[in-house]
């Protein structure tokens, strides 16, 4: 075994090489490769055994994002439904803003090996908001503009549903506006006294122009500046499904298929659609499920 590895590695002149490690290490050459096999198996075994649980992080909990690590080559799947695994073993997914599902995670490892955890993500309450004076053309949208939203959502529907190899998700996300922060995720909003679905985003006040930085790298694979309710609007895909839109904005400084990193500016705050005041409107999305962005904030 050794003089395989030996003659591996050492292809030309094997003297010479064996000379130079015992000059490098002081120790024999067959000592050394000894030493460094032995390290490796423990390193080999380490590794395997870092992986050999499941391996998460983010809050089990409603509107939570989770990323998961595995061994490479092993299979993931939510209550049978696959999950996509990278080459390094990335894979995500979250629970919705009123998830009551109980999830059952499956890891088969390339050995066969299984491992499977139950998830009950954990119930939430959420906060209850009034804004009134909404001007009464976006609270009872016309025939035009109710046909332009609908063809919004198509567009945004469509980009969420993009699924890539980048594993940018993974890395964890950063605040891509330093505001005081107006509205949080799951709030019931209320324009003029009638309830309206959901806010899914988190709110950071800003001034218009305000730099807007990519909180996670990504690709852009959406940018109108004019939707009829979120206006200046930006999808940034960070793989596996994982992806940010920013809402309200009045400038873009990326064009759709770029690929921007962490802390870049892509784009300037603005004031465009349904909104009371300049403001940037940040939501992730895993595919269509829409998750907290304040609780993506604190994977590390
Ligand atoms: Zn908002």
């Amino acid at each position: 075994m050794l003089n395989l590895l030996k003659n591996t590695l050492c292809k030309d002149s094997k003297e010479r090489c064996a000379e130079i490690l015992e000059r490098n290490f002081g120790l024999d050459f067959g000592r050394k490769l000894g030493i460094v096999l032995l390290s490796s198996i423990i390193y080999m075994g380490a590794s395997v055994s870092a992986y050999a649980n499941i391996d998460l992080k983010g809050d089990i909990k409603q509107g939570s994002l989770i990323i998961g690590k595995t061994a490479p080559n092993a299979t993931v799947t939510l209550n049978n439904e696959s999950l996509k695994v990278s080459a390094n073993g990335d894979y995500a997914f979250g629970f919705s803003r009123d998830d009551e599902t109980q999830y059952l995670l499956n890891v088969t490892l390339a050995s066969g090996e299984v491992f499977t955890k139950t998830l009950i993500p954990e119930k939430r309450e959420y906060k209850i908001q009034r804004i009134e004076g909404i001007k009464k053309s976006i609270t009872h949208p016309n025939v035009k503009a109710q046909t332009r939203a609908k063809e919004d959502r198509v567009q945004v529907k469509a980009a969420r549903a993009i699924t890539s190899n980048l594993t940018d998700f993974a890395t964890g996300f950063i605040v891509p506006l330093n505001g005081v922060v107006t509205g949080v995720y799951g709030s019931q909003r209320f324009y003029n006294g009638v309830p309206k679905s959901p806010h899914y985003g988190i709110d950071y006040a800003g001034n218009i122009g305000d730099p807007v930085k990519a909180p996670a790298s990504g690709t852009v694979t959406m940018w109108v500046p004019d939707m009829f309710y979120s206006g200046g609007t930006m999808i940034i895909d960070h793989g596996h499904g994982i992806n940010s839109t920013f809402l309200h904005l009045s400038n873009s400084y990326v064009k759709v298929g770029d690929y921007v990193k962490q802390g870049d500016v892509v784009a300037a705050v603005g004031n465009s659609g349904r909104t009371t005041g300049p403001h940037l409107d940040w939501r992730i999305n895993w595919y269509n499920v829409r998750l907290d962005p304040a609780l993506a904030l604190k994977i590390q």
